[in-house]
């Protein structure tokens, strides 16, 4: 229902400065309901619901990982509670990057028999969910492959992928432009300042003429938002990460996450460069390489590729799994002496271009600590450059603020201490106090040009699953 009521709750201050002069009467329309499901006090199963004039967009959709006490106790990932969802349909999925705690419930979500209309993103983003979803006997809904820049339209609302910074190929920041104005979800990003070509730069020029024709709200990555300064480029990382494999001359097992392609290639380039024949180990390892690969996100090796009957010889670069010593990855394998073709000894060296997760630290020193008992050399981001974040840190926040200049901030992806320290970036930044929202999952909140309102609660729960991605105990939720 439309009328042309005063908004009653709207402030003068904030008003004057993102929206309608104070003295101007508007038509009250539906606000932007906006829900997040997970990724709100926590790291990981991010995934929002956004409705809006009757349409229904789902943003994301991760699991999450158990860390700390969580680990051993036969759970192996946390899905996001898509009760909530029962019965309406979802006129699109949009996905701000294909890490697995943004895309990999999506199986959980189709099986929850929520019809869902399409599932849109960047090409190696739907190259991921393709690969994902092939492996689980389900209907899948049509992918749909976009561009930066492009104008989808989704019922009366407008999406637009724009371009960030991460540590994954094609992450993108999405707005969401409605009858009332825009929000954008930030994703996971970064402002690295020295992309290595066009498709790595984030586009200030966008998020700027975006923040210039007003933003309502901004749901903005936290994760590293405790952390002064800015988080270092990638390009940091090739120098130190060339000097470690010029210096070794035995053989070299490296690991990193299996989609951080560009650390990938930088690894292949130096193997060329030192003649040394590559071999890429673990499943998901050979799928996202093979995957960029095909879309040009990285080059491939002119080295012949190294058959598993000559993993031993001497000069050699093997690119395996197991960053976060997952039990069944090839590292963690390979530590305990269990891998089929991966025999590590004295004169190997293996380099961990990567950290553990918040929480993984311990199993990840003891996989390290089994590494060395084998004999081999293990070289780490403590004795070299060779890892950077793919998160912003404060400063990086804060311009992304400056430039989107949001009424509103909702703090998302990340510990409730992270979300905090985003919401005081707002603040400082020039969001008014009220119109800064640190919630919790399951919060149902309003958004318009009077602000931020919380205006109900549902369940949203972390559902325990198993490897198979299938919920442990009663079964599926509905
Ligand atoms: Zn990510």
């Amino acid at each position: 229902m439309q009328t042309t009521d005063r908004q009653p709750d709207a402030c003068a201050e904030c008003l004057a400065r993102n929206g309608p002069a104070p003295d101007t009467v508007w038509l009250v329309t539906d606000p932007i309901r906006i829900t997040p499901i997970g990724g709100l006090g926590e790291v990981g199963r991010n995934m929002t619901v956004v409705e809006h004039d009757g349409f229904r967009i789902v943003i994301d959709c991760g699991i999450g990982f158990p860390h700390g006490d969580d680990r051993g106790l036969g759970v192996d990932i946390f899905l996001p509670d898509v009760r909530v969802m029962r019965g309406k349909p979802v006129d699109a999925v949009l996905i701000t990057h294909a890490h697995d705690d943004h895309v990999a419930a999506l199986a959980h979500l189709i099986r929850s028999g929520t019809p869902i209309g399409r599932i849109i993103s960047l090409p190696f983003s739907i190259g991921m969910i393709e690969a994902k979803l092939s492996e689980h006997d389900l209907p899948v809904p049509p992918l749909v492959t976009v561009a930066p820049g492009d104008l989808i339209e989704i019922g009366s609302i407008t999406a637009e992928f724009i371009r960030v910074a991460h540590s994954i190929p094609d992450p993108c920041a999405i707005a969401l432009t409605t009858k009332i104005g825009t929000i954008v979800l930030t994703g996971d990003y970064k402002l690295d300042a020295t992309g290595q070509d066009v498709r790595r730069q984030v586009d200030r020029k966008r998020l700027t003429a975006i923040g210039d024709a007003g933003v309502l709200a901004m749901l903005g990555d936290s994760t590293n938002a405790q952390l002064p300064g800015r988080t270092p480029s990638e390009a940091t990382t090739i120098e130190p990460l060339n000097d470690v494999i010029d210096e070794v001359s035995g053989r070299i097992v490296l690991t990193s996450f299996s989609s951080q392609i560009d650390r990938i290639d930088h690894a292949m380039r130096a193997a060329d460069r030192t003649h040394r024949q590559v071999m890429l180990l673990g499943r998901s390892m050979r799928r996202n390489v093979k995957i960029a690969e095909r879309l040009h996100e990285l080059e491939p090796t002119h080295m012949p590729g190294l058959s598993r009957r000559d993993i031993g010889g001497v000069k050699s670069l093997v690119i395996c799994t197991g960053s976060q010593a997952e039990e069944f990855a090839v590292l963690g394998r390979a530590s305990r002496g269990e891998h089929p073709d991966l025999h590590i000894g004295n004169g190997d060296t293996v380099v961990y271009a990567s950290r553990p997760v918040p929480g993984n630290e311990g199993p990840v020193e003891e996989m390290q600590n089994m590494l060395r008992m084998r004999g081999a050399r293990v070289v780490t981001h403590h004795d070299a450059a060779i890892h950077v974040s793919g998160h912003a840190r404060s400063d990086e926040i804060a311009e992304m603020i400056r430039m989107l200049r949001p009424n509103v901030v909702i703090p998302m992806h990340g510990e409730e201490a992270m979300l905090r320290a985003q919401a005081e970036l707002a603040i400082e930044n020039g969001v008014h106090a009220h119109n800064v929202h640190v919630g919790q999952n399951g919060d149902v909140l309003e958004v318009d040009a009077s602000g931020i309102r919380l205006v109900d609660q549902v369940d949203s729960m972390a559902i325990p699953a198993g490897s198979d991605g299938l919920p442990l105990g009663a079964g599926e939720p509905g």
